[in-house]
């Protein structure tokens, strides 16, 4: 088992769409950023990434990235699942909180959970979402910008476990002869992560070091 955190912000600006978990919201503004700035995608991909024990959104999908530009955060959120796999561990259960005076959560979150376990090809009954305001206090409260935090919680995946040696519950029972050879169980490799579009070099310099929030 493995549990990843990941917390983003984004400040509101007019004339952006505001889009929260894959949907996009009725709003007088939208949440800035490179991409679509979808706050509680962006948390969540944190959280993945770093059950993973890899490097953070930035390193992956750099904000100086033109291809990028207003891209949906769920088809980053899709890129990550598949990251997550080919690190040999399936999804369990992810949850969120945003934090946000508005606009209002409430009326979305089912939309919401259906778009964040679509991107992820997970049942939507393994991801929660609760919103919760600031009572007015600080920039949420002044409706300056949303905060969301997410939580994921990752397993061995089946194939993976089932390639593990079994490690018997008897010290002295041995394993039958006839026993194929078990393969070495799929492990994650301490090298530095292989991100999902291969940055440029001038990229890859600028990310090893910082991590940009603005996505
Ligand atoms: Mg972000």
């Amino acid at each position: 088992m493995r549990i990843g955190i990941g917390l983003d912000v984004h400040p509101f600006k007019r004339g952006r769409a505001c889009v929260l978990g894959g949907v996009t919201i009725p709003y007088e503004k939208g949440l800035d950023g490179h991409s679509d700035a979808d706050v509680c995608i962006h948390a969540l991909i944190d959280a993945l990434l770093s059950a993973c024990r890899l490097d953070d959104i930035g390193a992956y999908f750099p904000p100086t990235d033109p291809s990028l530009t207003g891209i949906s955060s769920l088809v980053l959120l899709e890129k990550v699942a598949a990251l997550v796999r080919t690190h040999g561990f399936e999804i369990v259960d992810c949850d969120l909180v945003i934090a946000a005076d508005a606009p209002r959560i409430s009326p979305h979150r089912s939309a919401m959970r259906a778009a964040m376990a679509a991107a992820l090809s997970i049942d939507v009954e393994q991801i929660g979402i609760k919103a919760t305001t600031c009572e007015g206090l600080g920039f949420v409260g002044r409706r300056e910008g949303i905060v969301a935090q997410a939580v994921a919680l990752l397993d061995k995946a089946a194939e993976a476990a089932s390639a593990a040696p079994v490690l018997s519950t008897c010290p002295t029972s041995a394993p039958a002869a006839s026993a194929p050879e078990t393969p070495a169980p799929a492990v994650m490799s301490s090298a530095p992560a292989q991100p999902v579009e291969t940055p440029t070099a001038q990229d890859s310099a600028r990310t090893s070091t910082t991590h940009t929030p603005a996505h």
